[in-house]
């Protein structure tokens, strides 16, 4: 045996070693859940992932732990993708990226551009897995823009047997499997469509006010290729105006003011008395897609650490109307409130994607670290909703009655029995699943 053949060897029994690990204090990353598994295991290949699989009764995937309810909890076995983390091959006949299920958005990012390509959108946040953001159409912003879980072209799934499937974009089941919410078994490699490389110049705007919102939702929606809204809900006023525009676009030049809000002088975080130096670059200095797309730095800890989050969809005809139903009610929640950020994403055709056959707007709530206190505010901005056809986004707290989820999808049904012929002795299943699938 050769040096290197010893360094890799020893490195496998190394990764081997660590392969099970006790789970009783390991938390989701904003610590408001200790998972309830009995071991989490991080499997480097099918073979390790198989055993794991057949092993226990309740088993669930797990990727970076960013969610903030249940939906990736489980009393069995926690299967932690986040050593399957390869990019395994780029198509460019397809334009496709195949990767293996754990890779984060931020590596994948760097490895896309330097081969000259990229994705169509990012999340506020590089870390999350590309298979649990996918599952719960995890998304940014963007008219022109579906969310992640769009991008996907073909997706492979161990199912509870052991056995592997793949369903690529035009089987009838494609459209079923990719907003998966851990209910039809592990993902383990998918491909993503991708395009050329492009440049992205973001420009922060303070201040627009709520009645500039009403007649001129669309054209502010429009002025980039991703626009996001910050507000603290005070004074019917939008703290901030985040506009990513494509290098490439015509309306590159920097305004000094947008609507009647001025252009930032510095670079600022959605939450201004905040530091930015975890933001991503603004100013209009053009950059990789990949260090623009997203509101946070790949080697910072996003946002404000320690917090919740909510989040809600919304059919784009109500988008307004439903920004101002919560402005009526801003004084219960607003003690509770760091920030919210209003986004809009292009429809789409997967059957529990939110943006399901419609365009969406995403009303969001970065919460204070208050359970008992944020728990009692969801019904009421739930209640304030309800008229706009309201959806919680999957990873993400709510409150929303099982039925009145199931009513929201058309195609819910279809998921039940597909979840069903997939995984018919519910090996999936935990507490999130029985309440809100099953
Ligand atoms: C700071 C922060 C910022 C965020 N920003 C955004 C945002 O901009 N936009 C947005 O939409 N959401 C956002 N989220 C929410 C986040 O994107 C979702 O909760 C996402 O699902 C997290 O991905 P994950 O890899 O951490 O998945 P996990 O939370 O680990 O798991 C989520 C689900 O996916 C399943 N799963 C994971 N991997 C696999 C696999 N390989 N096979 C089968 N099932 C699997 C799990 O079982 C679970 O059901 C944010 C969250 C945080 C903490």
């Amino acid at each position: 045996m050769n040096r290197q053949e010893f360094l890799q060897k020893s490195s496998i029994l190394f990764m081997a070693s660590q392969w099970h690990v006790p789970a009783s204090s390991e938390t989701n990353w904003a610590g408001n859940l200790t998972y309830s598994a009995k071991k989490i295991v991080y499997p480097i290949n099918l073979e390790q992932l198989k055993k794991e699989v057949l092993s226990t009764k309740h088993v669930k995937g797990l990727g970076s732990k960013h969610s903030f309810n249940t939906i990736a909890n489980t009393t069995g076995t926690l299967i932690s993708t986040s050593k399957l983390d390869k990019l395994i091959r780029i198509d460019r006949q397809k334009m496709w990226v195949w990767v293996e299920a754990g890779i984060k958005y931020g590596t994948l990012g760097i490895l896309l551009d330097k081969e000259g390509f990229a994705l169509h959108n990012l999340a506020s946040l590089p870390h999350i897995s590309v298979a649990g953001a996918c599952a719960t159409a995890t998304h940014g912003s963007g008219d022109k823009n579906g969310n992640l879980s769009s991008a996907v072209r073909a997706i492979e799934i161990m199912k509870a047997d052991g056995t592997l499937h793949q369903w690529e974009q035009g089987h009838p089941d494609f459209p079923g499997t990719v907003v998966n919410i851990g209910a039809l078994g592990i993902v383990t490699k998918m491909a993503l469509a991708i395009q050329p490389k492009f440049e992205v110049s973001q420009f922060v705007f303070e201040n627009l006010s709520m009645d500039k919102l009403k007649e001129h939702f669309d054209e502010i929606y429009q002025e980039g290729y991703s626009v996001s809204m910050f507000t603290h809900w005070e004074n019917e006023n939008i703290n901030q105006l985040w506009i990513k525009k494509r290098s490439d676009a015509k309306n590159l030049h920097p305004l000094k003011e947008f609507f009647g809000a001025s252009a930032a002088t510095n670079n600022l975080h959605p939450i201004k008395v905040n530091s930015p130096i975890n933001c991503t670059e603004q100013m209009g200095v053009s950059g990789p897609w990949y260090e623009r797309l997203p509101h946070f730095k790949m080697g910072f800890t996003p946002s404000n650490g320690d917090e919740l989050q909510a989040e809600y969809f919304i059919p784009r005809k109500y988008a307004f109307q439903a920004i101002m139903a919560v402005e009526a009610i801003h004084a219960e929640f607003a003690p509770y409130l760091y920030v919210s950020e209003i986004r809009s994403m292009a429809a789409d055709d997967l059957w529990l994607s939110p943006a399901y056959q419609q365009d969406t707007i995403a009303i969001h709530f970065t919460w204070k670290p208050d359970t008992p206190h944020v728990m009692a505010v969801l019904p009421k901005i739930e209640a304030a909703l309800e008229p706009f056809e309201v959806k919680p986004h999957w990873g993400k707290l709510f409150t929303l009655s099982p039925e009145k989820l199931h009513a929201r999808y058309p195609k819910f049904k279809d998921f039940q029995a597909l979840a069903k012929r997939l995984d018919p002795q519910r090996r999936w299943r935990n507490e999130f699943l029985e309440r809100n699938l099953y």
